[in-house]
């Protein structure tokens, strides 16, 4: 039987155990950025411990990003599987997507700036609402 997503872990050199293809497949169909607590409060038959470790493992092989930062302290992740990048309320905690980027000036610059081959982007941005009650002076 054909499981794309057991192939995504085979060739990411993981073991396609039932765990792993479970939280795999959450995250390609989720777009929340959760954190491992919110994985398993909706996946309980997957330990706490598991759902950290084997997300842990997917950064490792770059088929997740951890989004931190956000002012609730906890460590946010995101399925790597399409180029977006992240603009966070700091009021609300609120991680938005947002793909009207395109990151080809800034990766020129950073390569000319150090000499580096630039393999791979990460950027997150920090906003709050516009205040509707403005003093203008
Ligand atoms: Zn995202």
């Amino acid at each position: 039987m054909l499981n794309p997503l057991k192939n995504v872990l085979q060739e990411h050199g993981l073991k396609a155990t039932t765990q792993r293809l479970t939280l795999l497949e959450y995250m390609m169909t989720h777009d929340n950025h959760p954190t491992a607590e919110m994985i398993h409060n909706e996946l309980p038959d997957i330990s706490l411990a598991t759902v950290y470790n084997t997300l842990e493992k997917f950064v490792e092989k770059k088929l997740v990003v951890i989004i931190d930062g956000i002012s609730d302290g906890k460590r946010h992740y995101d399925a790597a599987d399409h180029p977006h990048y992240h603009v966070i309320n700091t009021k609300t905690n609120e991680i938005i997507d947002a793909a009207n980027f395109d990151p080809a000036p800034l990766i020129k610059a950073a390569q000319a700036a150090t000499g580096l081959k630039i393999t791979e982007y990460r950027i997150d941005l920090y906003g709050v609402e516009p205040s509707t009650t403005e003093v203008h002076s």
